[in-house]
């Protein structure tokens, strides 16, 4: 379903995030998942997209196959990093063909030891750019929808770290939603307050197009370490990491204190009105499930 015809049939939308497993016992473990994942009735899920196209396949197989036979409305990551233009029209006619309705349209870091990358060999360096090709994609009329895909991009409420100057990175983002995007994701937060300040300062920015707020759980204290690699500038409240130590070697206790953390912050942000919630999941529905449960948005049972 196109993403404007989503935000009109949900007041607030709730979605999930999958990353396409590398091996065929992690893609059936992910599709064991998914019954689970429907259950929720998410209004679509995300897939992602690995640095510089390294899952460009699997991304894609994974798309085709949520959407072929699930209940799910999958949406496509896609990056610019290492891909000429050829790459990223071949990657969205499949789409296309595929009945895909949106794409999430990224810069994208590059690899792990390809820091000497020269980006001037891709197509596109930042994600405005990609946003234009496809909303002129969109209006060669190549899609079955007539509006061509719904476009989303990042937001980054702490801040991108590639951009020192806060003011600038703002005008980046508003330049990107008058490329034609439709709607915002956020990087996972733990302070609701970046959240807020965010969303006014789009606001204030003149930037009126919906804003989801990505959460991502804690549940072990590798993954606390990891997010801090992955989701570079994300701040870890004091209050978190105190509570994350006081539960010390107790993995099942780490876990209930992020799922705690998460569930509140998620309360907060949905009496605050927040337009969507999207939920980082690493492919397992258990902390969305006990999340959901508790603020009695669904009748799942535990
Ligand atoms: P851009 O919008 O291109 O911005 C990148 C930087 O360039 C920013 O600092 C921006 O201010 C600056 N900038 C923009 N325009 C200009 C300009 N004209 N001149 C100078 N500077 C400019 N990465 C993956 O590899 N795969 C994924 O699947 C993936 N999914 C993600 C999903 C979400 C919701 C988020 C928040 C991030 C995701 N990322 C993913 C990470 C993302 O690709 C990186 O964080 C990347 O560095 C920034 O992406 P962007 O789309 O915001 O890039």
């Amino acid at each position: 379903m196109h993403i404007q015809d989503i935000f009109t049939k949900y007041l607030t939308t709730f979605s999930f995030e999958f990353f396409p497993p590398k091996t065929e016992q992690g893609a059936e473990e992910l599709f064991k998942n998914i019954a689970e994942f429907e259950a929720l009735k998410p209004a679509f899920v995300s897939v992602t997209y690995g640095a510089g196209g390294s899952t460009r396949e699997l991304t894609h197989d994974l798309v085709v196959r949520i959407h072929d036979s699930s209940s799910l409305d999958p949406i496509p990551h896609l990056t610019c990093v290492c891909h000429g233009e050829s790459d990223i029209l071949e990657i969205i006619e499949r789409y296309a063909r595929a009945g895909v309705s949106n794409i999430l349209a990224l810069g994208g870091d590059l690899p792990r030891g390809m820091e000497q990358y020269d980006r001037g060999q891709d197509a596109f360096r930042y994600a405005t750019n990609l946003v234009k090709f496809i909303r002129v994609f969109n209006e060669s009329g190549a899609h079955p929808d007539k509006r061509g895909f719904g476009i989303g991009v990042a937001g980054f409420p702490e801040g991108h770290p590639a951009t020192q100057n806060r003011l600038l990175e703002m005008d980046h983002l508003k330049a990107k939603v008058d490329a034609g995007a439709d709607y915002i994701v956020t990087q996972l937060f733990f302070d609701n307050r970046d959240f807020f300040d965010f969303r006014e300062r789009c606001d204030l920015a003149g930037i009126r197009v919906p804003i989801i707020a990505g959460i991502m759980p804690v549940t072990s204290a590798s993954g606390l370490k990891r997010m801090a690699e992955l989701a570079a500038g994300a701040r870890f409240p004091a209050a978190l990491l105190r509570s994350v130590q006081r539960a010390g070697d107790n993995a099942d206790a780490v876990k209930r204190v992020g799922i705690h953390w998460a569930t509140e912050q998620c309360r907060d942000l949905l009496d605050h009105g927040v337009r969507g919630i999207h939920f980082y999941t690493l492919n397992k529905s258990d902390a969305t499930k006990q999340i959901y449960l508790s603020l009695g948005l669904s009748s799942v049972s535990a």
